[in-house]
């Protein structure tokens, strides 16, 4: 029989990026034993790439900035779908979290005059974005650790979770494996937070490592929890094109917030035709969809790319402001900036969808699950501005930590399960090593899905393509219990990847049915065989959730009118346009 190791904690969290080290730190600083699971190493997870910055209405460089503004940013490029009461929180918490984080170490740029020095960014009213060069995710996840391992939190590193348990209706704990030796763990615990990022892998082209495969959303699906706005995934406008091997990799939008231009192959500064008012620094959705239509319409660069441009700030100036694409683009194209131009395209960069959750608390709808971070979906509504992702992080990972430990102070439920249920789970996480290679490759079935997702669900959209890519993803699900891989579970990533094509696939069907769903364009949701928004989907979420024949069941939610005090900012907003 199989056998399997028991950790007990209060709080277990999954995942170790920003969101789940900030969750981390709350927990336990409420005196609760904590559990953090990671299925890399501490120090890695896309929170150690973000570039750019943090979006925070600090005011230090343009003094008339406001929460009030940077919730009226945020609605604006969310096209209004954004979960309002989230949005609020974000914009008036975000400044609190970047001092925290200075208090807790963390090394920002600084103004002449000695203060947190902010930069613009696309969509961004005033020069909101706290950062440390073109590394403040690097500078985040360093000071976050340095935190959270300050504590008693105990680290469960390369541990992949592979399912949420539950006890009379409440999740009540977690299985998981470790990569190294394939061992089992049952993680016993009062409450789990769920940080597990974004899903960017289930596209050929991202800016996502390996770690982005969506398992915590699935998980969470699969535990009952809400999902919301799963149409909507951000394409970024400025992916690296060129050499083949690195396509995808994102070029900072810090760049054209230190004065980058995009011009096409004629050498015509084009953002003038898209958004004349804000040109390179327009909201991304708008960007990215410019720079695939110049190169649609036979205006690209050399290697299918447009243009950008940065040599204005010569050697000195980017080295000081944006040295990580100056020694990305020497080392891996040999191209010097602070010379030419970039070459660069729209990669699939982050997901504004994901687990419904109370604003208050973050607890889903699930009693004992919290998810936090980019595996939470609300705040950003149908288009992330740049730089909210990290404050989201802090925002909502504090509060998914407080929420829980408040759960579990209030709650005297048991965290036992059925021993059979682990056993069946562990077998179903074996059986692709029991088919001893004799059935379908993972890898041929990931590469298939992203390849798919690419021609069908990219960002352009419409209702029959859409339809074919889920016919496409269907019959890959059809192949799913065929999967196998040879080997043990040694150090096996073929084991890993037969996980994690069912997250894949899983996610792409969501996507495909709830995008069918959205008949209209908003935001990263741009469906060709419409003509524009639809006044009434502008006041509608479409909520996933899995239905009693294990289907995916979708419902059109109504999104609850603001408060006045908020309503009042749009009015004025709109006074202003
Ligand atoms: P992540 O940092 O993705 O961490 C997820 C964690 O979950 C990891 O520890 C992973 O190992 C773990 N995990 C996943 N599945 C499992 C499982 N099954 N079992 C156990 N553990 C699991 N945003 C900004 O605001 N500003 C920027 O400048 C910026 N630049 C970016 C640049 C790049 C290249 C990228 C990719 C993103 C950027 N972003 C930026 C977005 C931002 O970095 C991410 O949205 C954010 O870091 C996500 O943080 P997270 O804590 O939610 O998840």
């Amino acid at each position: 029989r199989e056998r399997y190791e028991v950790r007990e904690h209060d709080v277990l969290i999954i995942g170790a990026g920003g969101a789940g080290l900030r969750a981390a730190v709350s927990a336990t600083q409420r005196g609760l034993s904590v559990g953090i699971v990671t299925k890399s190493l501490l120090g890695k997870a896309h929170t150690v790439m973000a570039e750019g910055g943090m979006a925070a209405a600090l005011g230090n460089v343009d003094p008339d900035d406001s929460w009030r503004q940077h919730f009226m940013d945020t609605m604006k490029s969310g096209k209004f779908i954004n979960n309002w009461r989230m949005a609020e929180i974000h914009a008036k918490e975000s400044p609190d979290r970047v001092y925290e984080l200075e208090q807790w170490g963390a090394l920002f740029n600084r103004t002449p005059e000695g203060k947190i020095s902010q930069r613009p960014f696309g969509g961004h009213t005033y020069r909101r974005l706290a950062h440390v060069g073109d590394r403040t995710g690097l500078e985040l996840i360093r000071t976050m650790q340095e935190k959270a391992l300050a504590t008693d939190a105990k680290v469960y590193m390369e541990t992949t979770v592979t399912k949420l348990l539950k006890n009379n209706g409440r999740v009540v704990g977690a299985l998981a494996y470790t990569r190294e030796s394939g061992k089992f763990v049952h993680f016993k615990a009062k409450a789990v937070v769920m940080a597990t990022g974004g899903w960017g892998r289930i596209f050929k082209v991202t800016s996502n490592s390996w770690e982005g495969t969506g398992d915590g959303v699935v998980l969470s699906y699969d535990a009952g929890a809400d999902l919301v706005d799963m149409e909507m995934m951000q394409f970024h406008p400025t992916g690296m094109v060129w050499p083949p091997g690195v396509r995808g990799l994102l070029v900072t939008e810090g760049v054209r917030g230190e004065g980058g231009l995009l011009r096409n192959s004629e050498g015509k500064r084009y953002m003038e035709n898209y958004d004349p008012q804000k040109m390179e620094l327009s909201t991304r959705d708008v960007v990215a969809r410019a720079n695939y239509t110049e190169v649609q319409e036979g205006r690209g660069s050399e290697h299918g790319g447009v243009y950008l441009d940065i040599t204005h700030l010569g050697y000195e100036g980017i080295m000081k402001k944006l040295p990580t694409m100056y020694e990305q683009f020497k080392n891996l194209a040999d191209i010097d900036i602070s010379r030419e131009p970039m070459e660069v395209f729209p990669t699939v960069h982050y997901t504004m969808g994901g687990v419904k959750v109370d604003p208050e608390t973050c607890e889903s709808s699930v009693p004992g699950l919290f998810a936090a971070g980019e595996v939470a979906g609300g705040l950003h509504g149908a288009n992330r501005l740049g730089g909210n992702s990290l404050s989201d992080l802090l925002v909502f990972g504090r509060r998914a930590g407080e929420g829980a430990a408040e759960y579990v102070q209030q709650s005297t439920h048991s965290t036992e399960i059925e021993e059979q249920e682990l056993l069946t789970e562990i077998g179903r996480v074996l059986e692709p090593l029991e088919k001893r290679g004799d059935g379908e490759s993972p890898y041929l079935i990931q590469q298939e899905l992203q390849v798919a997702m690419m021609e069908h669900a990219n960002l352009m959209r419409d209702g029959d393509s859409l339809q074919e890519g889920l016919g496409k993803i269907l019959a890959l699900k059809d192949r799913l219990p065929r999967v196998s891989v040879p080997g043990s579970r040694l150090f096996n990533p073929g084991w890993h990847t037969a996980q994690d094509v069912r997250y894949l696939v899983q996610i792409s069907e969501i996507i495909l049915r709830t995008a069918l769903e959205r008949k209209e364009r908003r935001g990263a949701q741009w469906r060709l065989d419409y003509d524009g928004p639809d006044e009434e989907l502008g006041g509608i979420n479409f909520i996933v959730s899995k239905d009693e024949q294990g289907e995916v069941g979708i419902e059109r939610r109504e999104i609850p009118p603001m408060p006045e005090h908020l309503a009042k900012l749009v009015e004025e907003e709109k006074a202003k346009a």
